[in-house]
């Protein structure tokens, strides 16, 4: 089967037929991708940044494709053969179950996690295998394409729980990447007072989200939008998310917030960012980090798809052939789309 591979320890990725694979093992299933999302972090593998290379160097080579969903079509020992003919989306984040941590009952927090699409074989192909634990059954009535979505929407979502975020908080994102995107659609779904997202050169994305309706869109490479955003800013936002992944944006994100506002870093910036502490302590500001996903956001993510799926659906804009995932990467690379998806 067409998979799409990391190969070598260097930049680059590789379009190459492998064996489908073997039946699911104990625990496991099979399931049969209908898409899967090209995420900012296959774009980094792509370029072999040195988060990356660190720890996949030892996993290559891997099938990329993490952000997926499809049918269950077999399943292994120990899993319950009506699972057969399910529409699933996979939680990528498999704990090892044998670290420290596993054994004391924190998978989420596990020292050696095995993420689909990074360190086994992932979604960029027709075929994948994953634990059926790490299977969440897609509501009935989300169309499977969707389903792509809801990984990186689960990150959206634990951003906005570690804020703290509760319905009626004006909340500023800063990045309009589709990590921003879907903080945004998912606080405005939550019950948001208001929710206003900056971007830098993002003319395309913010675009997409004034077409669904978010009206305090603000480029910052444009003259007026400082005025704009000082305005629609009033006494300051309850609750900032970064999701740009710049260092320079975690500074400007405090300067956003209202006295004891909580600013959620969940980009990955890969320099250090420098933070005017005075400003954090005067206002008595908090800064907290997002990352590893659990179960309730994944919740959150499919409760609120199922609601409202109409809401979400704008966030992707483009659909490949896995056969052209070339061409896919390469608008990626561009910064422009937000959620493409490539279909086997
Ligand atoms: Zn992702
Ligand atoms: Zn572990």
């Amino acid at each position: 089967m067409l998979s799409l591979r990391k190969i070598q320890a260097a930049a680059g990725l590789s379009l190459t037929e492998v064996p489908e694979p073997d039946a699911p093992g104990s625990g496991e299933v099979l399931v049969r991708v209908a898409a899967t999302g090209i995420c900012g972090t296959d774009l980094s593998v792509d370029r072999w940044t040195a988060s990356y290379a660190g720890f996949m160097a030892q996993a290559l080579p891997v099938t990329l494709g993490h952000e997926t969903a499809g049918r269950i079509v077999a399943v292994g020992q120990g899993v319950d053969p009506a699972r057969v003919g399910r529409d699933i989306v996979i939680d990528p984040a498999v704990a090892c179950g044998r670290c420290e941590r596993c054994l004391a009952d924190d998978p989420v927090g596990c020292l050696d996690r095995q993420a689909v699409g990074l360190i086994r074989d992932g979604a960029f192909a027709p075929y994948v295998l994953a634990p059926d634990t790490y299977c969440y059954d897609l509501p009935a009535n989300v169309p499977v394409e969707l389903g792509a979505l809801a990984e990186p929407l689960s990150v959206g979502a634990h951003a906005l729980a570690v804020g703290g975020f509760r319905p009626g908080m004006r909340v500023v994102v800063l990045g309009p990447g589709p990590i921003g995107q879907g903080v945004a659609a998912l606080a405005r779904h939550l019950g948001a007072a208001q929710v206003a997202v900056l971007g830098k050169q993002d003319g395309p994305r913010l675009d997409v989200l004034r077409g669904m309706g978010f009206t305090d869109c603000f480029d910052m490479a444009e003259p007026d939008a400082n005025r704009a955003l000082t305005l629609a800013k009033g006494q300051g936002f309850d609750l900032a998310v970064e999701a740009a992944g710049v260092p320079e944006v975690v500074d400007q994100a405090l300067a956003l917030l209202r006295p004891q506002g909580v600013l959620v870093v969940a980009g990955m910036p890969e320099r250090p960012a420098s933070v005017d502490i005075l400003r954090l302590v005067k206002y008595r500001l908090e800064i907290r980090g997002a990352s590893r996903i659990p179960p309730s956001a994944w919740e959150t993510v499919l409760r609120a798809l199922a609601d409202a799926p109409d809401a979400f659906a704008p966030l992707v804009t483009h659909r490949f052939p896995l056969a052209q995932a070339d061409q896919a990467f390469r608008l990626c690379h561009g910064r422009t789309p937000s959620k493409v998806l490539l279909l086997p």
